[in-house]
């Protein structure tokens, strides 16, 4: 069978369906394609933070900030690979973007904000209970009140093109059948990147490989950079993938417990019981370490003032629940104790803390000069969690201009095609700093709706 519209959008991640509810809003007819049964791509599967400059709880708490300082740290965050000039568009568009989905989406959001590794001051806005949930649901809210049809269970397979080479549509395959998408206008490839896929990863860089588990939804195999690959896209940054430093040891799965760490309140200690990195450090970074302490692992050290006061307990209820019951977390008494259930050198530990404890009365850490205020550890109980890196997000991706059109390797737009989202490439280099994200997203969904639509 046979659909037409004015725009075609592959993927319902959260760049996808802004990047559909823009087109709309701009006037074009649209239709969203998602292979899963389920949409919300690796957005779903995510915190939901989103890092923007200038924000409202920021100007109630007095935190300065601007659009050149988060373009600073984006580019440092990545060491200075990105494009300028893309990296310039999702900093001085980050803060309507969220505007944007506060007040038009209806998104809700907590009223306090985390800290990611990385950035120069605490500016990622967290969503309601801390997932990407609240996103995508409130983007399929609008999506089903502005009548966007979404064909589940459809994969995108082929890019159709007319004798100019420009894109006019779209071969998908449902169910077996193959269904072709005619785009008056355009064709959004909105796929997310390719963390789950093993292939993938160890063509472009061969430490990614079966030994490290993947955050990832399973969707998350690279498609639409294939598709696009075919037709004469120019990829850029590959090779730059990016582990998670803390997620299960068992799945890969992120753990969510563990943002009391981007609260500034829990250590990283290695199975010696001393510190090894600042814990608000880049994402690699902390990788890097882990990987070389005994083990592999990382045990994240945490006291109940931090648990009460960060509530991660209790947002992330059965996640904290299945971690205890499957001794990836122990909540002891004493540090003593919580020490000896993964058998790490207590002793030490209790050194460890007790420095830690004077670094936050001086106000600096002598050892690893972490950011942020530092706050002493107070009584039990005492909290140890168990965690490794897995492969978390690909910074490479299909190379597109400020329009969010796709170029070819003369750095000519291809007619007919935009890409937004960890599909693309080129913004965050070598490095994709936490809450930044669904930033982008947002900034070049929104960017390839109105493109498109045009
Ligand atoms: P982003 O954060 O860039 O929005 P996500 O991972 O959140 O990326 O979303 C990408 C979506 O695209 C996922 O829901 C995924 O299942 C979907 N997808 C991936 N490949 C295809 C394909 N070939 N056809 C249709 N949908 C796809």
């Amino acid at each position: 069978s046979e659909y037409t519209s004015d725009v075609i959008v592959i993927g319902a991640g959260g760049a996808g369906l802004t990047a559909a509810i823009t087109a709309a809003d701009n006037g074009a007819s649209v239709i969203v394609l998602e292979k899963m049964p389920i949409i919300g791509g690796n957005t779903l599967l995510s915190g939901g933070e989103y890092a923007a400059p200038g924000n409202w709880i920021q100007v109630e708490e007095g935190i300065e900030d601007s659009a050149d300082k988060f373009y600073a740290d984006i580019l440092k965050g990545g060491d200075n690979e990105g494009n300028p000039e893309l990296v310039r568009i999702l900093a001085d568009n980050a803060l309507d973007g969220a505007n944007w989905l506060k007040d038009d989406i209806k998104m809700v959001f907590e009223d306090h904000m985390l800290f990611f590794g990385g950035h120069s001051v605490e500016r990622s806005l967290v969503p309601k209970n801390a997932t990407g949930y609240e996103m995508i649901s409130k983007l399929n809210a609008r999506l089903t009140e502005k009548n966007i049809p979404l064909h589940k269970n459809t994969t995108a397979a082929e890019l159709i093109q007319n004798a100019d080479g420009q894109v006019t549509g779209v071969k998908a395959v449902y169910d077996g059948q193959t269904i072709t998408y005619n785009a008056n206008k355009g064709v959004i490839i909105a796929t997310g990147g390719f963390g789950a896929s093993l292939d993938m990863r160890m063509k472009y860089n061969e430490n990614m490989n079966e030994k490290i588990l993947s955050t990832n939804s399973v969707g998350s195999t690279g498609d639409g950079i294939t598709l696009a690959e075919k037709i004469g896209a120019e990829l850029v940054d590959m090779q730059y993938i990016q582990t998670y430093p803390t997620c299960d040891t068992q799945s890969g799965s992120l753990l969510y417990v563990g943002d009391v760490r981007m609260e500034g309140r829990s250590i990283l200690v290695n199975k010696e019981g001393k510190r090894f990195v600042e814990e608000l450090e880049r994402r690699d970074v902390i990788s890097n370490a882990v990987i070389e302490q005994t083990g592999g692992v990382s045990y994240m050290f945490w006291d109940e003032s931090a648990m009460t006061d960060s509530g991660m307990a209790v947002t992330h209820e059965s996640e904290y629940n299945g971690l205890i019951a499957r001794k990836q977390l122990v909540k002891a008494d004493t540090i003593e104790e919580a020490a000896a259930f993964f058998e790490i050198d207590a002793t030490e530990l209790k050194k460890t803390v007790e420095n830690y404890n004077q670094y936050a009365k001086d106000g600096v850490d002598k050892e690893f000069n972490k950011r942020g205020t530092l706050v002493e550890f107070g009584q039990g109980p005492y909290y140890i969690m168990v965690s490794k890196p897995a492969v978390h997000h690909t910074m490479g991706g299909i190379k597109i201009n400020s329009e969010a059109q796709v170029l070819n390797k003369n750095g000519e737009a291809i007619k007919g095609l935009y890409a937004a989202g960890e599909v693309t490439g080129d913004i965050h280099g070598t490095n994709r700093l936490g809450s930044d994200a669904i930033a982008d997203i947002t900034v070049f969904g929104r960017i390839a709706g109105q493109s498109a639509a045009k």
